[in-house]
């Protein structure tokens, strides 16, 4: 790889240069959503930003295979072992099974990150398709004497690790801060770190997901999810392991406890973590009732494409306040953005150079701790710059792969959803008409590549007994 990538490891509090396990591939793990609401634009940002991470890997030239899970099962409101279920709370809101409510709200999440334009991660598996993978890993951590039972539970003993806040220096105390305080305390446990990988004396008495296993009936604890459903698709070592800073702890810190003691070695090399969206008020979360979703921001007439812009303007590492003020000016230079790529004329020969040299330029700036602010600076200099229309168009159609903002189609699909914009449908008319000429001459050729030009921007032509007509492709 030419360009060296670089970005700040949780693991080692540095910003470090990225080398995978084995050359050229990249094995991925993203922390996925608990499905019991409608993501909200916090927890959007945090997968708009690991997507950045995946399209840069990609552009770069790395062969990447990225898993999430679908949590379905075991995640308590405390994040600790405590408080409620939150799938049986959204189950009980609803009036519908638990199951019911998972598969409404995975749909839900996937529909908003196809608006956000981030890429479904190659492998997705919910939870409950794990079972018997929870089951063994638990059966070899007491094997191995990781793992105890107490008042019916099978809990980790993280006494039994040399390190177990791998993540910080930070005391025990200050990193519990992280942890609601207003949970009673599970009198089961040895030590005050220790969670539980099984849950077999449900505190609910209605859980109605509920399996076999040789400690009885009962669910697995959130945590041990993402331990083997990344072991089970990525192997025993893993390069990135992504999820929200909130996952610090406990939840990264005891995947890593539960995995390195599972595999008996180093597990994942670099940790990634987004920082918060926050309001006004305080980190944006869903249990706080109101919050804010992509449809309610098109409810109010906001293109979701805009909100991803306004999460790759700012750093992942910085926490991001979001105000309406700051949308609508976002909101507008996206409009002024994609019309400008959209009027660009895709005709002549690319000027190579020039191509490689902002190519180049953009690269860079992900490189450096994925910097997508500084990206947007390198396309929007670009586009001031005295290069061909074609070059220029080649450039933003090349840096898309990477910002998927519809750089390159947005603005005509947006006219031809609204058929108002009066210079570009002069344009096309302009093109229609050049077409009609170069068939007259048997240039073929030419016709063809102003079709496709056309297409490349989202429009179709269609030759009808009554003439070319254009429409929405
Ligand atoms: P959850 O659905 O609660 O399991 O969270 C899904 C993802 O969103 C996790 O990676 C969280 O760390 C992340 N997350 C939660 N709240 C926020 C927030 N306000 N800003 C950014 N990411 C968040
Ligand atoms: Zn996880």
């Amino acid at each position: 790889m030419e360009n060296k990538l670089s970005f700040y490891n949780t693991l080692t509090r540095k910003v470090e240069q990225f080398i995978p396990n084995e050359d050229g591939r990249v094995s991925m793990y993203t922390c996925g959503p608990t499905v019991y609401h409608y993501a909200h634009i916090g927890n959007l940002r945090s997968y708009i930003v690991e997507d950045l991470l995946e399209k840069t890997l990609r552009y770069l030239g790395y062969h990447v295979k990225r898993v999430m899970n679908i949590t379905d099962v075991g995640h308590l409101s405390s994040d600790a072992d405590t408080g409620e279920d939150k799938m049986l709370k959204g189950a009980k809101r609803e009036h519908k099974t638990v199951l019911e409510i998972a598969k409404f709200y995975t749909d839900a999440f996937f529909k908003d990150c196809q608006k956000l334009n981030i890429k479904k991660p190659d492998v997705v598996e919910p939870a409950t398709n794990c079972i018997s993978e929870f089951i063994h890993m638990i059966e070899v951590l007491i094997e191995k004497g990781y793992a105890y039972e107490s008042g019916g539970n099978i809990y980790f003993d993280t006494a039994k690790l040399e390190e177990y806040y791998v993540f910080s220096s930070q005391s025990e105390k200050e990193l519990l801060v992280g942890v609601r305080d207003d949970v009673e305390a599970d009198e089961n446990k040895k030590n005050k770190s220790d969670f539980v990988l099984w849950f077999t004396k449900s505190k609910f008495e209605d859980q109605e997901l509920k399996w076999e296993s040789p400690w009885g009936v009962g669910y697995p604890g959130w945590h041990i999810e993402c331990s083997c459903i990344s072991m089970k698709h990525l192997g025993e070592s893993m390069d990135i392991h992504c999820g929200g800073v909130d996952n610090i702890f406990p939840h990264h810190t005891n995947e890593i406890a539960q995995s390195e003691a599972y595999i008996g070695h180093k597990w994942c090399n670099y940790w990634f973590h987004v920082n918060h969206l926050n309001d006004k008020s305080g980190k944006m979360s869903k249990s706080n009732g109101e919050f804010l979703t992509v449809s309610l921001l098109e409810a109010k007439g906001y293109d979701p494409r805009a909100y991803r812009l306004f999460c790759l303007q700012s750093h992942y590492r910085k926490p991001l306040e979001f105000s309406y003020e700051a949308l609508d000016n976002i909101a507008a230079a996206y409009d002024k953005l994609i019309k400008k790529v959209g009027m660009l004329k895709n005709e002549g020969e690319i000027c190579q150079s020039d191509f490689d040299s902002y190519k180049a330029k953009f690269e860079a700036a992900l490189c450096d701790d994925l910097n997508s602010a500084m990206a947007i600076t390198v396309l929007y200099d670009m586009l001031k710059d005295e290069l061909s229309d074609c070059t220029k168009y080649a450039l933003a159609k090349s840096f898309d792969e990477v910002l998927s903002l519809d750089l390159t189609t947005a603005y005509a699909t947006r006219e031809a959803d609204n058929g108002v914009d009066e210079e570009f449908e002069s344009y096309i008319l302009t093109k229609i008409e050049e077409r009609k000429a170069a068939k007259k001459e048997k240039d073929f050729a030419k016709a063809d590549a102003i079709r496709n030009e056309l297409l490349e921007k989202g429009i179709l032509l269609e030759d009808t007994r009554e003439g070319v007509k254009w429409r929405k492709a």
